[in-house]
């Protein structure tokens, strides 16, 4: 123990080990909502995370001024394994926390002071104002506009696939701000406040039952100019920020199993379906379980290089990398559960929680692979930001928006 550091790092894990052996009781699991609107956390739950972000273990890597301890990501790691070895959540929200994240890099210091200790403690619901029916993966399309109006904006538009919107009080909203400026230059970024008269929301079904989605009608609705993230106009890079994030989070995983029954902690989900299943010696079916371990091993690594490269307020392309293979895994992963369950995989309901959970991955793995940018996105980004590939022509990068077809 003679280097300073390894003395600093015990004296830490002490610290959190103490502190989660005073505080820590087990907390009840977040319900979905009436209606399968989405998640809602508990009184209970936000409870805690107030006493985690009161006690700093919050976002540990962020500055003492905000909520943080300015630790090194190697030490913020020592926190978050003592948090995950007892089950308790609520530290890791400078990696996980793609509002707080944006909020702190890019809102004024009024609104920041005001939104981030309510995002840390989830006090606030948040959904993602980003794409229209006219613009997906060219986000730079947007056509919902925001016109200043003294000290607020007044804006409207249509927004499409909105997750959560229903329940969100904010939503972090992409609008035109200057038309004569070429696409990606006359975009600004805001919190727009979602329970106003302004904003109608409308309840879209998925393919798995469920509807998380929404499409968001905005007619003279009000945004406060405090609420605008980063500059006038400068609200691509905001995005990019945000999306970065975005993509962070939805290449560590997704969602499990909706049946609800509980899958053995520590064991690969795959390797307890095949002993269950009774195939678990079957050659085949070992090696394709094999392929999905060794990827997702192998997509844990590059995450974990990726998120060290994404400081505050920059954007990492190897994020699409990561994003991009959790696609591949999650299709590959409900595939092999399929071929593990062989006939029964045909059955669906709740007597059948096995075949239900298989047909349920299969299609919701379809989430990752268009949600927060497609698979043909990421890969464009991987060529070009990554491997420095010529670029897509884009022959209205440079025209003034007003000009472009369609407008
Ligand atoms: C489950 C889910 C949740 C979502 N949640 C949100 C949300 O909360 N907020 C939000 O704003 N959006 C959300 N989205 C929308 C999502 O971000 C868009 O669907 C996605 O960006 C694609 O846009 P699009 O649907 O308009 O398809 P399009 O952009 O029209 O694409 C159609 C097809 O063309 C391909 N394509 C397009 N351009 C290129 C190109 N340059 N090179 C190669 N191929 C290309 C695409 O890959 C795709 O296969 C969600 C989507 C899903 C599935």
């Amino acid at each position: 123990m003679a280097d300073g550091t390894i003395i600093a790092d015990e004296a830490l894990r002490e610290e959190v080990r103490a502190w989660l052996a005073d505080n820590w009781k087990g907390l009840e699991r977040s319900r979905p909502t009436p209606g399968g609107a989405g998640w809602t956390t508990t009184p209970e739950h936000r409870d805690w995370l107030a006493k985690v972000v009161e006690a700093r273990w919050a976002v540990p890597r962020w500055p003492i001024e905000w909520f943080g301890r300015g630790l090194s990501d190697a030490q913020a790691r020592i926190v978050e394994r003592e948090f995950a070895a007892v089950g308790a959540p609520g530290t890791g929200q400078d990696r996980s926390n793609l509002w707080a994240n944006t909020a702190l890099a890019f809102a004024t210091p009024t609104f920041k002071a005001k939104i981030v200790p309510l995002l840390l403690r989830s006090e606030v619901a948040m959904c993602l104002l980003y794409s229209e029916p006219g613009a997906g993966s060219d986000l730079a399309g947007v056509r919902t506009r925001a016109d200043r109006q003294g000290d607020h904006f007044v804006v409207n538009g249509q927004k499409v696939w909105t997750s959560g919107a229903a329940t969100a009080d904010y939503g972090m909203l992409i609008a035109r701000t200057d038309w004569d400026a070429p696409k990606h230059s006359g975009i600004s970024f805001f919190f727009l406040p979602m329970k106003q008269p302004g904003v109608e929301v409308r309840p879209l079904r998925q393919i798995t039952d469920e509807s998380h989605f929404n499409e968001v009608f905005i007619t003279d609705a009000v945004v406060p100019a405090e609420n605008l993230l980063g500059p006038l106009n400068g609200g691509w890079r905001v995005l990019q920020t945000a999306l970065a994030y975005e993509r962070s989070v939805m290449g560590e995983g997704a969602r499990g199993p909706r049946s609800g029954v509980r899958e053995s902690v520590g064991e690969e989900p795959l390797i307890a379906l095949a002993r269950e299943a009774g195939v678990l010696s079957d050659p085949l079916i070992r090696q394709e379980i094999a392929k999905v371990i060794a990827w997702k091993r192998l997509n844990a690594l590059n995450t974990a290089r990726a998120k060290a490269d994404l400081g505050q307020g920059t954007s990492s392309p190897v994020m699409s990398l990561g994003k991009l293979a959790m696609s591949r895994i999650l299709h590959e992963e409900a595939r092999v559960r399929t071929l593990i369950l062989g006939p029964e995989s045909l059955l669906e309901g709740p007597n059948h929680p096995r075949a239900e959970d298989a047909n349920f991955l299969t299609l919701n793995a379809y989430f990752t692979s268009i949600g927060g940018g497609t698979d043909q996105i990421q890969r464009n980004i991987i060529g070009e930001r990554v491997l420095g590939l010529p670029k897509e022509p884009e022959v209205d990068r440079d025209v003034p928006f007003r000009q472009v077809r369609g407008n």
